[in-house]
């Protein structure tokens, strides 16, 4: 075998171990620690991060460090911003004026997003690294590249992507004059991409990459035209392997440049799971015919991963089939010596996934089986139910209602805290949620709503909660993942076949609704919003991961209905954003999205109202598949985009319920009866007042009750105020 395999890795996490970069950070921001303190402590931790790599990997890059974002250390280093120290940089992030988070990606990280109101740009080096600088002989100054920071920043109309692009790039070459060598991370190229575009691109690096030795880096899905990037003047091509399947048809078709270095991206960066030795073996024996210089690396940032398996108490036969951040740089020191042929094989080759004994149900399948065959579609239609729905829910015109949660407060938090550390036992751990109930639902009689919640106290995260309570997934005590700044979550373990042993949410829900006459909806996590922020299993395909939780949701509705409850909300936040990043792909995967959301409901009697809640506002996107979901109403945001998500709406002569979400749950700011009004009036222009709804925006969970109160009681009184102009009360 090949003595030349050389390795390289990235995106390891920053956060280091117990997420010690969210305590330094908001140690600074809350004034525990000064601003030397907060850098020493993370130059030590960035030391460490560096060291790991050295430890395991021939070359890597150096100045993926951020103090925050990498987005918005690239708009400061290219003169969008300006800020003089730590203090101007983090109001960027946060607080009134701090910039907007999206997605990066298909990924659940979430970047702030520059804003660019005019094409010229300035060079300001220092926040290349804020002042953080670390050197290591095997490190390459890393850099966002200028086509996916532009592609992914929001670019004011009357400025042309290409003049802002040229501008731009003019920066980067300053940037690069004393940069002889330079990780260009470019993953905006596996995006469908203009031809226009990829021309652009082109004459951008043809010009950077003079005299320099550039390394450009993709990933998350495969490069559309990629021999188009064959005869730039890079030293390498960085690919992903694992989630670009067709990078690996087109190297194939195509062959690669001898020239240059293949960076492989074999051992995947978002899936926990460890290599297959075998498989790897044979992709790699296929791509080193044609790249005969290549580098072993991992398929995309390592950030999406925890960063280490030790201590985490998980179950044997799951653990031993799991490789998160810090494992996956062994697997690629790993794989190099073995294709070297310096090691055996033994280590890599011992347990690959999960045991086929572990996390079966035949059952479970069987239902799985049957479910495909089954007509999806509710009966009645939407119209006779809605007539149904009427009569018997017997609401006003204008109804009100939210979206779930309410605030948790410290001693919401402090209580589970201690219920998990076993200082509190479960009766009064349960006793405190039914107090905490009561009160969320005497405080919605008194606002006067009409759709009550029971607030969701139980719950530490939407999809955790429903993770803990399912069987076939794991949870992790440490597994922390940066979902944006210093924010991270712990995304569960699906390994095994799902099912529902027992209740899920039924005991809150059903005390709750004993509390009052007023309808209290079922509050469920969508199967589609589970899986996108899981790591799933990968031995049997996502669609049918979708319907093993689509069902055991269905044992849970069903219950719902046997026992009284009338109307049933099932959240999907992620359902647009699991789309695959290429459209091409998408009438497959929405078509099993649905279809899963469908299996959840498709039984349900005609006159249970169902409610989906999707808080995202480009709703043009999906409508089409939106239709096809057997809800009676859909909750959306409309507050930031003052209403205007209505177009989608209005254009499709959509004849379902919609809740206007009239006040952003994301500011402190008590929404005002007026501007409630207002933006239902204007929705009702283009929609039949008889569909529409009033609420939040999306949960009320990081709001205080000082804000919350006011805002229900005016929220009621938008309401009152609207049907009075009806005529209706
Ligand atoms: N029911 C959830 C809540 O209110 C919905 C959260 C979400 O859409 N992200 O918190
Ligand atoms: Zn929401």
């Amino acid at each position: 075998m090949s003595r030349e395999i050389r390795t390289y890795a990235y995106g390891l996490p920053r956060i280091g171990r117990d997420r010690s970069y969210k305590f330094l950070v908001e140690g600074f921001w809350s004034g525990k620690l000064s601003e030397e303190e907060l850098r020493k402590g993370l130059l030590n931790l960035e030391r460490e991060r560096i060291q790991a790599y050295a430890d395991s990997v021939d070359a890597f890059p150096i100045g993926e460090f951020s103090f925050y974002d990498k987005m918005l250390d690239t708009a400061l280093m290219v003169g969008v911003y300006k800020a003089e120290d730590l203090n101007d940089y983090y109001r960027l992030c946060r607080g009134k004026d701090a910039l907007p988070l999206t997605k990066w990606f298909n990924t659940n990280y979430h970047y702030l997003v520059p804003r660019i109101d005019k094409a010229c740009f300035k060079k300001n080096a220092f926040w290349r690294d804020g002042g953080l600088s670390i050197s290591h002989p095997n490190g390459i100054p890393y850099l966002i590249g200028p086509f996916t920071f532009l592609k992914l920043s929001w670019l004011k109309e009357s400025i042309g992507f290409p003049d802002a692009l040229m501008n731009l790039a003019s920066v980067y070459k300053e940037l690069l004059d004393d940069t002889p060598e330079v990780h260009m991370d470019e993953p905006a190229l596996v995006l469908d991409l203009t031809e226009e575009e990829m021309k652009l691109f082109q004459e951008v690096y043809r010009e950077l990459g003079k005299g320099k030795k550039i390394h450009l880096f993709t990933y998350y899905d495969s490069v559309d035209r990629l021999p188009l990037l064959y005869d730039l003047p890079s030293a390498s091509i960085g690919l992903d392997l694992v989630h670009g399947k067709r990078n690996i048809e087109t190297l194939e078709r195509e062959g690669f440049p001898p020239n240059k270095t293949l960076i492989a991206g074999i051992v995947s960066g978002r899936s926990p799971w460890r290599i297959h030795f075998d498989s790897v073996l044979s992709l790699f024996e296929k791509i080193k015919k044609k790249a005969p210089k290549l580098v072993i690396s991992n398929a995309s940032p390592l950030l999406h991963l925890p960063l280490t398996l030790e201590g985490e108490g998980l179950p044997f036969e799951l653990k031993e089939g799991l490789a998160f951040a810090q494992e996956k740089l062994r697997e690629i020191s790993l794989l190099a010596r073995v294709l070297r042929g310096e090691g055996s094989a033994d280590e890599l080759q011992g347990k690959t996934g999960v045991s086929d004994a572990f996390g079966i149900n035949l059952e479970v399948r069987k239902r799985v089986k049957e479910a495909k065959a089954e007509l999806t579609h509710r009966i009645p239609s939407y119209l006779e139910r809605k007539n149904i729905q009427r009569d018997h829910l017997n609401l006003p015109l204008f109804p009100t209602t939210t979206i779930g949660s309410f605030p948790q407060t410290p001693d919401v938090r402090e209580k589970r805290k201690a219920y998990r550390e076993g200082k509190i036992n479960q009766k009064d751990y349960e006793a405190f949620i039914k107090k905490k109930i009561k009160e969320a639902i005497r405080i919605q009689e008194e606002a006067e709503l009409d759709v009550l919640v029971h607030g969701e106290f139980e719950r530490s995260d939407m999809v955790e909660f429903f993770a803990e309570r399912l069987s076939g997934i794991a949870t992790t005590s440490n597994g922390w993942v940066l979902s944006y700044g210093t924010r991270c979550y712990r995304p569960p373990i699906i390994y095994g076949d799902i099912s529902r042993s027992g209740p899920l949410t039924l005991n809150e829900i059903l005390f709750a609704q004993g509390l009052t006459k007023k309808p209290v909806k079922g509050m469920l996590t969508g199967p589609t919003t589970i899986l996108a922020w899981s790591f799933v299993r990968e031995d049997i395909s996502e669609e049918d991961v979708a319907y093993q939780i689509a069902l055991a949701l269905r044992d849970e509705v069903r219950e719902y209905e046997s026992n009284g409850i009338k109307v049933i909300q099932i959240d999907e936040p992620a359902f647009r954003e699991k789309a695959p990043l290429k459209k091409g792909e998408w009438n497959n995967y929405f078509s099993w999205a649905v279809r899963a959301y469908n299996l959840i409901v498709s039984q349900v009697r005609p006159e249970t109202q169902i409610h989906l809640h999707m808080c995202y506002s480009k709703f043009e996107d999906i409508i089409d598949y939106l239709e096809e979901m057997d809800f009676d109403v859909i909750s959306i945001e409309a507050s930031r985009s003052k209403g205007e998500v209505l177009k989608a709406f209005e254009a499709r002569g959509f004849e379902k319920g919609i809740g206007l979400g009239v006040w952003d749950v994301h500011s402190e700011v008590v929404p005002e009866v007026e501007d409630m009004v207002t933006m239902v009036e204007r929705a009702e222009k283009v929609i039949d007042p008889t569909n529409l709804w009033i609420n939040p925006d999306c949960g009320l969970k990081t709001r205080a009750w000082k804000e919350v109160l006011p805002g229900l009681r005016n929220m009621a009184e938008a309401a009152k105020r609207l049907r009075r102009s009806h005529g209706n009360l």
